[in-house]
């Protein structure tokens, strides 16, 4: 919502950088509607565009000769026409005995972003990412500090889902195949400056097959520094995924560095938008602080984390600090961090601490860098 006194337009954080080369057109860029469309634009009949989402969706197959329904002549022409390949692996590292896995993808104009995807005994998750870097500048994030190169299509970022969920069928995980069960937003980039793309693979990850991939929206994360005009926009959009608000401190002050955007929407704003979200969706939201030393682990801002907290339908997920190249931060001592775990806990607000997993090949929160010189 613009104010009077507010000079800069919103809608900037929702500005296209320029794209260098056009990335070529894919189902997942549309609904399934506009599939069909798709399909007749291309002069074929309108259900083609419904056996090919099956295909890719359903069946996960990215092998034409595999597509009995289409004429065989033309399923080459009809891989390259719906499902063009828009991202190459170049590299995978793994960590956890194989449990971890990071990928590195080439986009077609040759940008890199990341992905991880790590097997737990109950669920697999890929974490992925919305833009290639970032924009918000957050100094503790290995994302920002090389800036956004641009944002990924709504096909870019069903790719990657698509990819781990490829990985997990295939068996390639220890412990034999398994299916894809939820996937967070929490890789490179700030979805929420990229929304009608992020909003678009959201729909490709939850609506039931064929149309999607039939993952549950309650089993999706979506996080964000705090735009509170996205989450404004998610709100109104009736798909009760789970939303992750990158608070990192409870006071003006510090967030303002911590999380510059903060200098456009401050921690009261944000979080009455995240309570909107709750309220209208029934699903509580999570707090997202990294617990970084002697900047923002004191007991006064656990108190004031508390006080503002304990009457909200959210949990906090304490994050220990991930290290970065260049950055002079580290992680709270442990026991500051479990003396803030206490606090917390102490005003009745669910809190827990997040594994740091894939944090030894730079594949944990805020270490992915893209670079094709990383490990
Ligand atoms: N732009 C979105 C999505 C990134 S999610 C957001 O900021 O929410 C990645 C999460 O990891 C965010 O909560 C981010 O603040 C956090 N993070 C970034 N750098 C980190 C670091 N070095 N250590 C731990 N968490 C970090």
């Amino acid at each position: 919502m613009s104010r009077p006194d507010e000079p800069t337009p919103i809608n900037l954080v929702f500005d296209e950088p320029p794209q260098r080369k056009k990335i070529p057109k894919h189902l997942a860029d549309f609904s399934p509607e506009g599939r069909r469309e798709f399909a007749k634009e291309l002069g074929l009949p309108a259900f083609r565009a419904g056996q090919m989402a099956n295909h890719y969706f359903t069946h996960l197959s990215p092998d034409p000769q595999s597509w009995s329904d289409i004429p065989a002549e033309m399923r080459e022409s009809f891989a390259e026409k719906f499902t063009p390949s828009l991202i190459t692996l170049v590299r995978s590292v793994t960590c956890d005995n194989g449990m971890t896995r990071k990928d590195l993808w080439k986009l077609h104009d040759g940008v890199l972003v990341e992905s991880v995807l790590m097997r737990y005994t109950d669920r697999t998750t890929v974490c992925i990412s919305s833009q290639a870097g970032c924009g918000m500048d957050c100094p503790f994030c290995a994302t920002g500090q090389a800036g956004l190169t641009r944002n990924l299509s709504a096909a870019e970022i069903t790719e990657q889902i698509v990819a781990a969920a490829r990985t997990c069928a295939s068996g390639e995980l220890p412990g034999g195949p398994t299916r894809l069960s939820n996937v967070v937003f929490m890789g490179m980039g700030e979805p929420m400056a990229n929304y009608n793309a992020v909003m678009r693979s959201l729909r490709n990850i939850t609506d039931p097959t064929p149309d999607g991939l039939g993952i549950s929206a309650r089993s999706v994360t979506l996080s964000t520094v705090g735009l509170v005009n996205g989450i404004e926009k998610l709100t109104a959009e009736g798909l009760p995924v789970t939303l992750a608000v990158s608070l990192h401190t409870p006071d003006d002050e510090l967030r303002d560095t911590l999380v510059p955007i903060n200098s456009r929407w401050k921690v009261k704003e944000v979080l009455l938008a995240a309570d909107a979200y709750a309220e209208k969706t029934g699903r509580r939201y999570s707090i997202e602080y990294a617990l970084i030393r002697d900047i923002n682990d004191q007991t006064w801002r656990a108190d004031l984390l508390g006080r503002l907290l304990k009457n909200r339908n959210a949990h906090v997920n304490l994050i220990p600090l991930n290290p970065t190249p260049g950055s002079k931060w580290t992680a709270s001592r442990k026991e500051d961090e479990a003396e803030f775990l206490r606090i917390l806990e102490s005003y009745g607000v669910a809190t827990t601490v997040r594994d740091t997993r894939g944090r030894e090949i730079d594949g944990a929160c805020g270490q992915l860098a893209a670079a094709e010189s990383s490990k």
